[in-house]
């Protein structure tokens, strides 16, 4: 590994700040006092700040020389509602809320880039740090875009990064192309007839169309999408009836819906809606249908990936750089910055947890497991990618 020497130095100041967001999470687009963190870090080392972009975002602002080039490194900086059950020092002070994805250490990391290259500045151009808020479902990065990120902060590329428990640390990944699926939510009201439960003659019974719809919807999967473009369509909860002696009225039906293209999440919609209202109506019931669609599928650029490893070798080594990624049916909303801006969404390898001080006993250290915790040895090696990333991009010819 290749890490860069000042960081290195900085790692103990790192651990702390990281350990101060760990213990202080916030939800969603209440960021308050992280952002605080953030802003008043940066501006201590002479980084210009914009702030209230996505509410709570903050960007600093790292100018050198007379280049016009410029680059985004994004990190987000929200936390779950999820109860901690680690007992460590820096363990969550609020009751209900952690940071079990990582996000303190993002934010920590790309705080270490920051430190660094306002302090050395060997580059020629803009490098924008972006501290999102709202990764966990709402979607802060869309929030900042729409308040005017790429407009007033004009990037040529954008590049993020996550932790990846169970790759070792030390490591690091990414691949071209799907690298994290579309999320989406669907909900359905079948209206039927209720009637006694000995009289079912007299209804139109909404239990059974919703049995049959969703076993047909699997046919979505199995019979009419591509087999070779993966896709998921889960109904995680069925609601009807009240009692043991009475054909209910109306059911619902909820779940969710993963895809790693636009095409297939088209097709599964369209399919879903026409067999609700169809098997619904072969019945005599009636249907609402709504399906919402959260994330899109997250999709590296071939060059900024391509590029973007060629980053990591030199960081963490031939060795670090993990063979074998494999995309995930997991989402994530730095996907909508991809459809706007070039760029890529790496992996970084936060062990398998043997460096917690207690495990819950369901494996390793997963993320969004009230027993996780960043691997602060990390905090130097995202850090070090980071700042050669902004670097060797500012300095080679453009890639597009
Ligand atoms: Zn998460
Ligand atoms: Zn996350």
């Amino acid at each position: 590994m290749k890490l860069i020497d000042p960081i290195l130095q900085f790692h103990e100041e790192l651990k702390l700040i990281r350990r101060t967001i760990h213990s202080n999470p916030e939800l969603s687009y209440e960021e308050f006092e992280t952002a605080e963190l953030v802003a008043r870090k940066l501006t201590e080392w002479g980084i210009p700040v914009i702030r209230g972009l996505g509410g709570t975002g903050v960007v600093g602002v790292i100018r050198n020389g007379t280049s016009s080039r410029s680059v985004g490194l994004r990190a987000d900086m929200d936390a779950l509602p999820l109860q901690e059950i680690n007992s460590f020092d820096h363990r969550s002070r609020c009751d209900g809320k952690m940071h079990a994805c990582g996000h303190d250490g993002h934010t920590t990391m790309l705080l270490g880039a920051a430190y660094y290259l306002a302090k050395h500045r060997n580059f020629d151009g803009t490098v924008y740090v972006i501290f999102q808020p709202a990764e966990e479902g709402a979607g802060g990065a869309k929030k900042m875009m729409e308040d005017g990120l790429f407009t007033q902060c004009p990037m040529e590329a954008v590049f993020g990064m996550h932790n990846w428990p169970g790759a070792p640390a030390g490591t690091m990944g990414v691949i071209p192309g799907p690298m994290m699926a579309s999320s989406n939510e669907f909900e359905l009201t079948i209206k039927g007839k209720g009637s006694h439960a000995a009289q079912p003659h007299l209804s139109t019974d909404p239990v059974m169309v919703a049995v049959q719809i969703a076993q047909s919807w699997q046919t979505i999967i199995s019979r009419n999408k591509n087999p070779l473009d993966a896709g998921v369509l889960s109904v995680t909860q069925i609601h009807s009836g009240t009692t043991t002696n009475i054909v209910p009225d109306s059911a619902q039906m909820v779940g969710t819906v993963r895809t790693f293209t636009m095409e297939t999440l088209d097709l599964i919609e369209q399919r879903m809606g026409e067999i609700a209202a169809h098997t619904a109506a072969a019945f005599g019931a009636s249907v609402d249908f709504s399906f919402r669609r959260n994330y899109p599928p997250l999709i590296n650029h071939e060059l900024e990936t391509t590029f973007a490893k060629e980053v990591m070798k030199d960081v963490v080594g031939d060795d670090g750089v993990l063979k074998k990624v494999e995309p995930t049916m997991g989402s994530e909303d730095f996907a909508f910055m991809l459809l706007e801006k070039p760029g890529c969404y790496v992996f970084i390898g936060n062990g398998d947890g043997t460096h917690r001080e207690m495990g819950h006993g369901l494996g390793p250290c997963n993320l969004h497991n009230p027993s996780y915790d960043f691997n602060d040895e990390l905090l130097p090696i995202g850090a070090s990618y980071w700042v050669r990333l902004a670097e060797q991009f500012l300095a080679r010819t453009p890639l597009r």
